[in-house]
């Protein structure tokens, strides 16, 4: 299939070729022609599928015909970084088409985007709460609205947004058309769906399975051993850009202090950044100013960063789910990519739950030793050493002699060679700015 068999209108074609996409994703094959025609739609796709695209191109398409300089598309999405990032990609495909898009979300000033949108945008790309203090206000009106996209609708249950959306759903018109996007289908979902959607078309991609260009790695270690397993990796393996994820805010901005001093090229994305760190962040990490990202999953959920070669869960993922959208930001638009996950003993129950969502076993550093000896040992590793210390010693540990060493403090923590998971011999300074 290509994209010719749509009919865009030629100015969005133009950008479609521009991107270099070569043909629509399975998303975007399902969702636009129902799209197109008019019907309502969910679309059950995680992030990185192409489904921006899959309710961009259709919009911008219908936006073609008819009245300029009104409200006529609404995308609401859960985070700041996804309307903007969405809004973004607006832009580029609005490009040639005279079409614009303005952005809404609290913590930045409120003039800019009223004037934005009284300025003449076509599509609004939304967070619920700054909109609907707008709304409440009167500051702007959606009364010629023709289509609303709720965006990453189960993140939009997670953070408690469905009373403001439904909220939201009072200041549009009746007669619309809707789509909504979630990569799971919890109860709430389901239920909004049944109660918004008129005879919707439901497309599913993919649902709850990581993208098969990734492969899984399990590195069994307790909490005190993670970040000096951390660096080992970083110095060992050759990652391009990485994308690392802490349970707490706290953890993300310590670890990426700490890999800063290490000689990283590292920024942090957490929820106690202000508006614009956020966005610094997040531009440093894109444009590759920065090669290493720590973040939360609240911050970091649907960012859009092509070529992250390696994401590290450091701290293990809450949910199957989650380890799904953390891990589906590598290995994007069929590139491949690694998922590295640092697991102690408590969390084996959620590493099996993985491993039966993933259809297999996540592959462990060796073949020898890390499997049986490592909670033992691991639990002796020191969280910080030389870096002189670089050495990969043999290890003759069973469960047993680890059983015995429990008191020994050891300086090398572990016995694997990292580079055995990773092509190529690459080296620490490949993730600073040096080079
Ligand atoms: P999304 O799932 O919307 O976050 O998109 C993930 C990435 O896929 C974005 O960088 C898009 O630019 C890219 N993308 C979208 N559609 C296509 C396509 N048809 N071919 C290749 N890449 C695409």
């Amino acid at each position: 299939m290509s994209f010719t068999s749509f009919h865009f209108h030629e100015k969005i074609a133009a950008a479609i070729k521009d991107c270099g996409y070569a043909a629509p994703t399975p998303i975007q094959q399902q969702a636009m022609p129902p799209v197109l025609d008019g019907h309502d739609l969910l679309g059950l796709a995680q992030t990185g599928t192409g489904k921006t695209a899959a309710f961009v191109l259709p919009i911008l398409q219908r936006l073609m015909e008819g009245p300029r300089k009104k409200v006529r598309a609404l995308i609401v999405a859960p985070t700041r970084e996804l309307a903007e990032q969405t809004h973004e990609y607006i832009g580029k495909m609005a490009g040639k088409t005279g079409l614009a898009s303005a952005v809404v979300y609290g913590g930045v000033g409120k003039q800019g985007q009223i004037h934005q949108i009284r300025n003449g945008a076509e599509i609004i790309v939304a967070c619920p709460g700054r909109l609907l203090d707008h709304l409440d206000a009167g500051a702007f009106n959606l009364s010629k609205l023709e289509i609303l996209v709720l965006d990453e609708a189960d993140h939009m249950f997670d953070k408690g947004f469905l009373p403001a959306i439904r909220r939201i759903l009072k200041y549009v018109p009746k007669q619309r058309q809707t789509l909504i996007f979630s990569a799971t289908m919890p109860d709430e979902i389901r239920h909004l769906a049944e109660n918004i959607l008129q005879s919707p078309v439901t497309v599913q991609i993919n649902h709850d399975l990581p993208a098969p260009t990734i492969s899984h790695v399990l590195f069994q270690v307790e909490q005190q051993g993670k970040t000096a397993l951390l660096k080992q990796i970083m110095e060992q393996t050759e990652m391009v850009s990485a994308l690392i994820f802490t349970r707490t805010k706290h953890k993300a901005k310590t670890l990426a202090l700490q890999l800063e001093k290490f000689g990283c090229s590292v920024t942090s994305l957490q929820g106690n950044l202000s508006q614009q760190k956020r966005q610094q962040a997040l531009d440093g990490f894109k444009s590759g100013k920065f090669k290493v990202m720590v973040a939360t999953d609240i911050a970091a959920r649907g960012i859009d960063v092509s070529r992250i070669s390696h994401v590290v869960n450091y701290d293990m993922p809450d949910t199957a789910e989650t380890y799904t959208h953390r891990t589906g930001r590598t290995g994007r638009a069929c590139r491949t990519g690694e998922a590295f996950t640092f697991a102690g003993r408590e969390d084996m129950k959620m590493i099996n739950i993985i491993e039966r969502n993933l259809g297999k076993k996540m592959a462990r550093p060796t073949s020898s030793g890390i499997e049986t000896e490592s909670f033992t040992a691991n639990t002796e590793m020191r969280e910080e050493r030389p870096r002189s210390s670089q050495v990969r010693r043999k290890s003759n540990h069973t469960p047993a002699a680890a059983a015995g060493n429990q008191n020994r403090r050891r300086a090398v923590p572990f016995d694997f060679d990292v580079r055995s998971l990773s092509q190529g011999s690459g080296r620490k300074d490949r993730l600073t700015n040096a080079g």
